[in-house]
């Protein structure tokens, strides 16, 4: 049986880190700009919808036919949403190649939905030469970063390193070990050469945390040899 007093320190307890609570928040928010504040609120709305939908449950084992009535009665809803709320368009600056892995939702990894970001999904984010071309088109476009990615758990990178699905899946297990030299190439093809030599595009390589979608900056190869140009790890 818990003691009174104690029921009342613990009660104490939760209206001092309450109120600790709000007055922190309070203090964030009167330190942000607008534009930070606006960013906040549509990431916590983004995050509640979410949490709505979430839980919606699958019925079951259903046929593809009905999954797909289920897609196309899903874009019928959201595009009223949409003819309701139309939303500004912005060119994108930055460029995501990201991994097919349906666990990672770049909107989610960036708290963001403007549309300022170019996204390529690739098995292992593994590009060949028509993405290499893309990336270079929307950079000749207006993109300034392009962001190339791995993540942990990658279903790739399993394949690549376990010899029966070598042998099952040979294609996706030669993308993952050509990666680094795709990403070289692109690097190394004039207008980007030029471009990374003028300062007028820079390309990031990152690792996804898959769970947590946390960003962990790794250097590039020409930022790894040149100490002048590293750029600090981003934990
Ligand atoms: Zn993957």
């Amino acid at each position: 049986m818990a003691l009174p007093g104690l029921c009342n320190l613990s009660r104490r307890a939760t209206v001092i880190v309450a109120l600790l609570g709000a007055t922190t928040l309070a203090c964030t928010v009167a330190v942000m700009t607008s534009d930070e504040l606006d960013f906040v609120i549509g990431g916590a709305l983004i995050d509640l919808g979410y949490r709505f939908q979430d839980p919606v449950p699958s019925r079951g084992h259903r046929t593809p036919s009905a999954v797909w009535a289920e897609v196309l009665s899903h874009n019928a809803l959201a595009a009223r949403v949409r003819d309701r709320f139309p939303r500004s368009t912005h060119h994108p600056v930055v460029a995501l190649v990201v991994c097919m892995d349906a666990r990672i939702d770049t909107n989610e990894l960036v708290g963001d939905t403007r549309r300022y970001y170019y996204v390529l999904r690739l098995a292992g984010s593994v590009m060949s030469e028509r993405e290499e071309e893309m990336l270079e088109l929307a950079v000749d476009h207006g993109v300034e970063v392009v962001v190339l990615t791995t993540h942990s758990e990658c279903a790739a990178e399993h394949v690549a390193s376990d010899p029966a699905l070598r042998a099952r899946y040979p294609h996706l297990a030669a993308g993952v070990d050509e990666r680094e030299a795709r990403r070289q190439e692109f690097r190394a093809r004039p207008n980007i050469a030029a471009r990374l030599r003028n300062g007028t595009l820079r390309v990031e390589q990152v690792h996804i945390d898959t769970h947590t979608g946390r960003l962990v900056q790794r250097p590039t190869p020409a930022q790894a040899g040149d100490p002048a140009t590293r750029t600090p790890a981003v934990e």
